[in-house]
């Protein structure tokens, strides 16, 4: 259906305009801005000329769920690894998954400020998160020239990936970022409630969770599962305190 480039508090508009350049060259359409330092549209399609299909359709955004909503798979990008454990891919590997699963939903694929990429929330929100190979010593590479290599992968993985496979008449589709949002929610309640975390650090706890469940990619219907389990957790609970 779609797939979405989404830059998250870019600081530079010049940056903005090598991004839509990126995407014009490789085909991409959809380009979603979340609280730019700066934006305006006539500058940009005057430093990337021939682009105004692409620039009259930019969507912002106030925030990075805004902008996420609707999407049904959320990936990640990023220089180096942090110090959490995340579902860490190569964008070759990932390019025809992508492919994919834009036929069949919503794909974001996020990118972080110049100065210091996404935040350890932001990441929290993206199901895989990409790594581009570079040089160990210079991994940081310019936020339009990671979009470009990576909508070039995109570019070469289009087409090879034969129609998605039939669903069952009762499949939902994949679960929305709202939707998931909502799933770790009543979880993470349902967890407090019963008192898990204890010592562990919830944050943590969670983070893994999301990984697990980030690498399966849930349903409408398996979420919703996973959610009623969170809220059926705080309703026990509940029910102790009153006996
Ligand atoms: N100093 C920041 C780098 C930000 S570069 C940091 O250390 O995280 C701006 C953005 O470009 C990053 O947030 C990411 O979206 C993208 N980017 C830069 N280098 C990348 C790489 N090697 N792999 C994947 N994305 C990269």
């Amino acid at each position: 259906m779609s797939l979405t480039v989404v830059l998250h508090e870019p600081q530079d508009l010049v940056n903005i305009a090598g991004v839509v350049r990126a995407m014009a060259n490789m085909g991409l359409l959809r380009l979603t801005v979340v609280d730019p330092a700066e934006f305006d549209p006539w500058r940009i399609t005057g430093i990337a000329h021939r682009t105004d299909h692409i620039v009259d359709r930019i969507r912002r955004a106030d925030t990075l769920d805004e902008a996420l909503a609707d999407a049904t798979y959320v990936v990640g990008t990023s220089a180096r690894a942090r110090t959490a454990q995340r579902n860490y891919r190569r964008p070759r590997e990932l390019a025809a998954t992508m492919q994919r699963r834009s036929r069949e939903g919503s794909v974001a694929l996020v990118f972080g400020r110049e100065d210091r990429g996404l935040s350890n929330e932001a990441l929290d929100r993206c199901h895989d998160v990409l790594v581009i190979p570079t040089d160990p010593e210079h991994s940081s590479l310019n936020l339009a020239q990671a979009v470009l290599l990576i909508s070039y992968e995109l570019f070469l993985a289009g087409g090879v990936e034969p129609e998605p496979l039939p669903r069952g008449k009762r499949s939902l589709g994949p679960a929305t970022a709202a939707e998931l949002e909502e799933m770790y929610g009543a979880l993470k309640q349902g967890l407090t409630r019963i008192e898990f975390f204890k010592a562990r650090k919830p944050e943590s706890v969670m983070r893994v969770l999301r990984t697990v469940f980030g690498r399966t990619g849930l349903d409408a219907h398996e979420a919703r599962l996973v959610r009623s389990i969170g809220y059926e957790l705080r309703n026990w609970a509940d029910r102790q305190i009153d006996k």
